[in-house]
């Protein structure tokens, strides 16, 4: 495919200008302590392809708090350990109310909509802490292992402040015990949750790391397979469907991949079968969504023509 390379290096050369028009729209999330002192003008962008190629554009080296993409990780990472085991404990569809909305999970009787929404990943890393003996270090690890690298880590300031201002959190998560929905104590299973939101990576390592996504279940940087390729399209599934928040409708209409998005303001986005992309800056719309890392993914997808539909 002599020439594809080349129009990708193209359409990067066209970002700058759609990050420079989108500033100042949106706002840094400011409800967790650490999130608020980042600079909110800066921007990153990282693709890597199947055959391992990478590309790359502004600051796609600079780690940013991963936060909910940590999400996408987590459920990968439950399907490995207890397999079907997960969707006694979540659902898979959208929900309509906000991403840490505690009258959703009374509504559902104590099974969160899907595994993305703040419930639904405690529900998940609940499982994943009655299967590890090192619950807080199990995500990192497999992170590092996917791309080869010991350079991720945890920013313990960033979980801190996290469980200062939690107390949304701790409501859901106390609500999902008195459901039978959490076996294990509410204050283990979020300080795990925190440690993974707090973890800190660049547009770089999460395209890489993400790539089984794109490769049916298996990481073509390490040949590890990660998840099954029935379980591969089914993390695809509910990510296109309940990954951006309650933008994702609107994010299917405008770009049209499985995505998700982090309120540290990641957007991560697989393309089945080709690449990742993953776009970064820290200005977020109403929804929790990056305005920028949006308008970066519309460009991309749009004309290398990655819409999944
Ligand atoms: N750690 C954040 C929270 O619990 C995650 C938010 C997000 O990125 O959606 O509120």
């Amino acid at each position: 495919e002599v020439g594809a390379g080349e129009r990708i290096e193209a359409l990067l050369s066209d970002i700058p200008d759609i990050a420079y028009a989108g500033y100042g729209e949106g706002a840094v999330a400011d409800y967790i302590p650490g999130l608020r002192e980042v600079p909110p003008r800066q921007y990153g962008v990282a693709i890597a392809c199947q055959d391992g190629t990478l590309y790359q554009a502004g600051e796609a080296g600079q780690q940013f708090s991963i936060q909910s993409i940590s999400k996408l990780f987590t459920l990968a990472l439950a399907l490995r350990l207890a397999g079907e085991a997960v969707w006694a404990r979540v659902g898979r569809d959208p929900c309509m109310r906000k991403f840490n909305s505690v009258s959703e999970v009374e509504a559902n009787l104590g099974i969160p909509s899907n595994p993305f929404i703040n419930a639904g990943a405690l529900a998940i890393t609940d499982l994943i802490v009655s299967h590890s003996s090192a619950p807080r270090r199990i995500l990192q690890d497999l992170l590092r292992r996917l791309i080869d690298t010991d350079d991720i880590f945890s920013d313990p300031r960033i979980a801190r402040g996290e469980a200062e201002v939690g107390h949304r959190n701790a409501a859901l998560g106390y609500l999902l015990k008195d459901y039978g929905n959490l076996d294990n104590r509410v204050e283990d299973v979020l300080s795990v949750y925190y440690a993974h939101c707090a973890i800190a990576m660049s547009c770089l390592e999460l395209a890489q790391s993400a790539l089984f996504l794109a490769c049916d279940g298996v990481s073509p940087i390490t040949g590890q397979r990660i998840v099954s390729a029935d379980q591969t399209r089914e993390i695809n599934a509910v990510l296109a469907t309940c990954g951006m928040y309650n933008g994702a409708g609107e994010f299917a209409f405008k770009v049209g991949i499985p995505a998700k998005s982090g309120v540290g303001g990641g957007i991560l986005a697989i393309v089945p079968q080709r690449m990742t992309i993953c776009a970064w800056s820290p200005e977020l719309d109403p929804h929790g969504n990056s305005v920028v890392g949006q308008r970066i993914l519309q460009h991309l997808v749009k004309q290398i023509r990655a819409s999944v539909y």
